[in-house]
């Protein structure tokens, strides 16, 4: 979140005003009597708060609190605004665009900077793109500041700022690598009157696999911004991405369960255009305990109709995976409630398959390959 940025810059000395986080207009109104005439900022993991309304301007604590009441609540993108941020009103006379960002297709970073920043930068980009100049950066060499200065002057900020610019440029940098960011945007980074500069807005993404050496990192997640499911399965450790359809996926391998969306995904269009409901990557350990808890997670999405467990036995052997799922749906009893398709093959499939036909469970329905499975799954998503 926008706050949340600001205070990773104002660590990295990227100029910046941090402001209060106001949850209630009451707050709001008492930071406002606090630092005078604010700027009343919806505080939400999406861009565009400006054209919907959720950044205002307030010239007095009643102004503030109003501005609170009118844009807690709101939606922005989807997203429902639960905070804001009561910043110091700045006085603006220019609004850049700058950001550093991970290019995965050129394996290499990548400076995007404009001096035509500012609500409207999507639209210089689709109209004026000679207007928003894209730096590649060597990812062996970085940004010093011979680099710093290039893309300054590249940008083309204006002299008066140019010194004060390489700054924010080393700074922002400072952010992006030290932090371990995959992206450190900021629009605008304003121009202010007497001619000082300062990021006005941020947002930052953080790399999770870099974790493990930013323990600090684990005080910017918001339980109550998070999917309430996909935090759940984080608790139990499980790989989940929570997605938008009708059945549920267990899979073991990123891959296998990837092309398991595909084929769930293709099947769908036959019965009534049903969706994958999520990603969910249970890995080697298909013990009951691991499948108890992907269950026990994709049960509790109420949108979830049918489940697809697709598992390729490998050093898990398959008859290991039917006695997980076995020893699932005892630990579940009454919870588990929807259709489960289930595909076994590869190691000991013959066994594993023998279980879970002993095992003749309401529940369960055992078919042979991962399409006839998809189909299956997506019929009774359908039914
Ligand atoms: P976004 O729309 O989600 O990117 O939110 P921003 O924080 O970028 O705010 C949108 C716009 O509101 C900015 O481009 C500025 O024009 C304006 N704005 C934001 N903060 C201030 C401020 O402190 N003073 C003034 N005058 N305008 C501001
Ligand atoms: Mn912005």
């Amino acid at each position: 979140m926008e706050y949340q940025a600001k205070e990773l810059f104002a660590k990295h000395d990227v100029p910046v005003t941090l402001g209060i986080v106001a949850n209630t207009p009451a707050e709001a109104r008492a930071a406002a009597e606090q630092l005078g005439t604010v700027v009343v900022k919806a505080q939400v993991k999406a861009g565009g708060r400006g054209k919907a309304g959720g950044v205002k301007l307030a010239k007095t604590p009643d102004e503030a609190e109003q501005h609170a009441a009118a844009i807690l609540g709101m939606e922005i993108k989807g997203l429902t605004v639960n905070r804001v941020l009561i910043a110091p009103a700045a006085s603006i006379e220019e609004e850049y665009y700058f950001s550093f960002l991970l290019d995965r297709a050129q394996r290499q970073y990548l400076c995007i900077a404009s001096v035509e920043g500012g609500v409207e930068i999507e639209e210089v980009a689709k109209t004026n793109p000679d207007a928003v100049k894209k730096i590649d950066i060597d990812p062996g060499s970085g940004v010093d500041e011979e680099k710093a200065r290039a893309i300054v002057a590249e940008a083309k900020f204006p002299e008066a700022l140019v010194e004060q610019a390489v700054q924010t440029v080393l700074a922002l940098w400072k952010v992006f690598v030290e932090e371990d960011a995959t992206l450190v945007e900021v629009n605008p980074l304003a121009r202010l009157a007497g001619d000082k500069l300062e990021a006005l807005d941020g947002k930052v993404s953080l790399d999770e696999n870099a974790d493990f050496r930013h323990e600090d990192h684990a005080a910017f997640v918001i339980r109550d911004e998070e999917d309430p499911l996909e935090s759940q399965a984080k608790d139990k450790g499980l790989n989940y991405v929570k997605l938008d359809g009708e059945v549920g996926i267990i899979g073991n391998g990123a891959g296998l369960v990837m092309s398991t969306l595909d084929v769930v995904a293709y099947a769908g269009e036959k019965h009534g255009g049903v969706k994958p409901a999520n990603f969910l990557d249970i890995g080697g350990g298909a013990n009951a305990q691991v499948m108890a808890d992907g269950l026990h997670v994709i049960l509790g999405d109420a949108q979830v109709k049918s489940v697809f467990v697709n598992v390729f036995g490998g050093i898990t052997a398959c008859d290991e995976v039917a006695n997980g799922i076995k020893g699932a749906l005892e630990i579940l009893g009454d919870e588990a409630t929807k259709p489960l398709v289930v595909r076994l093959d590869g190691n000991n499939v013959a066994e594993g398959r023998r279980i879970l036909d002993e095992l003749a469970h309401p529940l369960v329905t055992q078919v042979d390959t991962m399409d006839g499975a998809a189909d299956k799954a997506a019929e009774l998503a359908n039914a």
